[in-house]
């Protein structure tokens, strides 16, 4: 028997080592609110220099064209919206699959732009791949396909032209180990009004060595945490909002440092590339809410447009994580009487906010949340900042001194329920 045992812990060991093998990448957020307008803007940074190269200079270039042609332009009180939703994936641990949605809006905009960008990256080879690299397709069929499927969008003239054997090296697209997907920006081949078109194509030919995905997916099991909470202490609900990023996970093990528990307000458009950071998040007692899926100003979406924004955040992160949320921040902390109509989630606001968005200075920010302080206060932070986490090191063994305790959301309001119940007996 003695002989087994080192067997089976070498076995789970090098089990273990697998199931956490994949690397996370980086996803940078640029969230910003100022009186003219609000950016909201996700990409990832992979590490490989050309392609976060051409990522950046494509990012940085939209974001500065559109101060220069809507923000500068406009008078107090209006607002220009700039968001940048991402996209990433790798197929074969190999091709890199980048994919942008710009949406834009402002004043002097008579309809709202969306605009779409793709990468496809060879970290192989290090080259970006173009269509005709990738599979063989037949472009007449794909133009007859088209035409069946958006009869009343299409222009001829425009679909002959983006799809003829010249062009081919332009054509936007990403790829799975079953399909091609095409994307086309609105007037490029249809009418500007109907939108960006996605379509996608099964393939069997690929030119490129694609290997069937393992469908084989553990399934997480998440226990909710049954940490013992006192009423007598001086409670607040710690909150982070915009994550999850690079720095996540270190906060948390902080937050085990100090026995303290927080509760994540995430954006679904990361969810995916952070699985491993969210698994642990849940297995150490912390909650996660929902923020949106690409931090669009929710107040400002029509019906269907902020149900989605909602639903697809509850949905990823259920798939995800097996993980039900239940509490919702709406995005810049605007409530409209059109977000309150259109969903049931808990809408959970905050009542101290350390601007540590702005302030980005571990001291200022660890003095004013210090001073801000008081018992059963929910605190506003950002998790997508070093400040942020250097503060933390200042805030919690301060606040642990002045003998806090430090929840969820879920908990404060727990421990609330339970002093009004005594208080009302
Ligand atoms: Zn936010």
């Amino acid at each position: 028997m003695k002989k087994i045992i080192p067997f089976f812990i070498f076995v789970i060991f090098f089990f273990c080592a697998c199931a956490t093998s994949k690397k996370e990448i980086s996803i940078e957020g640029i969230i910003e609110e100022s009186e003219k307008g609000i950016i909201g803007i996700h990409y990832p940074k992979t590490g490989i220099s050309s392609l976060d190269k051409k990522i950046e200079s494509y990012i940085f270039k939209t974001k500065e064209d559109f101060e220069n042609e809507y923000i500068k332009f406009l008078t107090l009180k209006e607002t220009a919206e700039l968001n940048i939703d991402y996209e990433y994936f790798e197929i074969q641990n190999r091709y890199c699959n980048v994919s942008f949605i710009t949406f834009k809006n402002a004043p002097t905009i008579v309809h709202e732009i969306y605009e779409v960008k793709t990468f496809i990256y060879d970290k192989k080879t290090d080259q970006f791949m173009t269509l005709d690299e990738i599979a063989n397709l037949n472009l007449d069929t794909i133009k007859l396909e088209l035409i069946k499927k958006y009869k009343t969008c299409i222009l001829m003239d425009h679909l002959e032209n983006s799809l003829s054997k010249n062009s081919i090296q332009k054509i936007k697209f990403l790829f799975t180990t079953k399909s091609v997907i095409l994307y086309f920006n609105p007037g490029e081949i249809a009418e500007s009004s109907c939108g960006i078109m996605r379509y996608e194509i099964p393939v069997t030919n690929f030119k490129i060595d694609i290997e069937p995905e393992d469908s084989v997916k553990k399934t997480f099991n998440y226990h909710p945490s049954t940490k013992e909470l006192s009423t007598s202490k001086p409670t607040i609900a710690l909150t982070f909002d915009d994550g999850p990023s690079k720095y996540t996970k270190q906060i948390i093990e902080l937050l085990n440092q100090y026995d303290a528990n927080a509760t994540f307000f995430i954006l679904g458009n990361k969810v995916k590339n952070y699985e491993e950071t969210l698994k642990f998040l849940l297995e150490n007692g912390n909650e996660i809410g929902n923020h949106s899926y690409n931090h669009k100003k929710l107040s400002r979406l029509s019906k269907d447009e902020l149900q989605n924004q909602i639903e697809q955040t509850n949905k990823v992160v259920k798939e995800t994580l097996n993980y039900d949320i239940k509490f919702l921040r709406p995005t810049y902390g605007a409530i409209s009487e059109n977000l309150r109509k259109n969903t049931n989630m808990e809408i959970v606001l905050w009542n101290v906010d350390t601007t540590d968005w702005k302030l980005k200075n571990s001291k200022t920010i660890a003095s004013k949340t210090l001073h801000d302080i008081k018992d059963e206060k929910i605190i506003l932070m950002h998790d997508i900042y070093k400040s942020t986490l250097e503060a933390l090191k200042i805030i919690l063994p301060e606040l642990k001194k002045q003998g806090y305790q430090i929840v969820t959301v879920s908990e404060l309001k727990e421990i609330q329920k339970i002093k009004n119940e005594t208080k009302s007996k």
